[in-house]
């Protein structure tokens, strides 16, 4: 953790986002190894403030699998030692990829994942909320329309834990057209509702409006471009929530696009 706020502050970041351990696997070490303290420190002293702190669960979690039991267990045992790290750090956002159901079909992997988040979040200790992140529709990824996002989050037990991490290559994959952010927006408020929006990942895309492919591409580089994104970031809507970059760069290449989208900020500002 501590490393991890060092790097987002050489790229004049005033936010982040980080795994527990590798996104690949659950391995994880113990809280007290990640120099938790010394991180809040670091922060309090730069002005990164801890609500606005991400954490991204392990891509190999799937809540959707109904085909082999094991994914599923696996998935809801991991999570629930998350929302308990997550707590015992002290971050109020985890987002999560839905899932994907593999073959299952549409309607029995949404149901996989409200019975699996109804198992994560009973009786958790971990006051923040599960992000559930907008998908590209890549193979049998859920997620993929604002409909199914408000399907699992209606559907919960648990609403109040809930809300959403809007990616902004992925919508575009999964058909939204971003160069009309403001309708965009409105229809998330309607199917939704904007309060649940928690964090943006501002990323360009390398392929077309509904490709269904995410891959991401360097901000203005990609089929978005870079107009768009800026109106994203800029959005007033959007005011005081954390923008994360996942764009495929080097540490020079995120410390230029911070600086760019900063300054094309200040320049719509005045
Ligand atoms: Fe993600
Ligand atoms: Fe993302
Ligand atoms: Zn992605």
């Amino acid at each position: 953790l501590l490393g991890s706020v060092k790097e987002a502050l050489s790229y004049g970041a005033n936010t982040f986002m980080f795994y527990t351990g590798a996104p690949q696997n659950t391995r994880r070490k113990a809280i007290s190894e990640l120099k938790v303290e010394e991180a809040k420190a670091l922060m309090k002293g730069n002005n990164i403030d801890l609500k606005n702190v991400v954490v991204h669960a392990p891509y190999i979690i799937n809540l959707a699998n109904t085909v082999k039991e094991e994914t599923f267990e696996l998935a809801v045992n991991f999570l629930k030692q998350e929302l308990q790290r997550c707590q015992d750090i002290g971050t109020s956002i985890l987002v999560l990829h839905p899932g994907s159901h593999v073959k299952a079909g549409e309607e029995v992997g949404l149901q996989q994942i409200i019975k699996g988040l109804n198992e994560v979040l009973k009786d958790t200790p971990y006051q923040g909320k599960i992000a559930l992140e907008t998908m590209a529709g890549k193979g049998s990824e859920l997620g993929k329309t604002f409909e199914e996002i408000n399907y699992l989050i209606s559907h919960c037990d648990y609403p109040e834990k809930l809300g959403v991490c809007l990616d902004t290559c992925h919508i575009h994959d999964a058909g939204y057209d971003l160069s009309n952010f403001d309708a965009i927006l409105d229809e998330f408020d309607q199917v939704i509702s904007l309060d649940r929006l928690l964090v943006v990942h501002l990323n360009d895309s390398k392929n077309v409006k509904g490709a269904h492919k995410d891959r991401h591409a360097k901000i203005g580089e990609g089929q978005i471009g870079l107009d768009a994104l800026v109106n994203v970031v800029c959005h007033p809507a959007l005011e005081g929530i954390p923008f994360i970059l996942e764009t495929p760069n080097d540490d020079e290449g995120w410390k230029r696009e911070i600086a760019l989208l900063r300054e094309r900020y200040f320049m719509k500002g005045d």
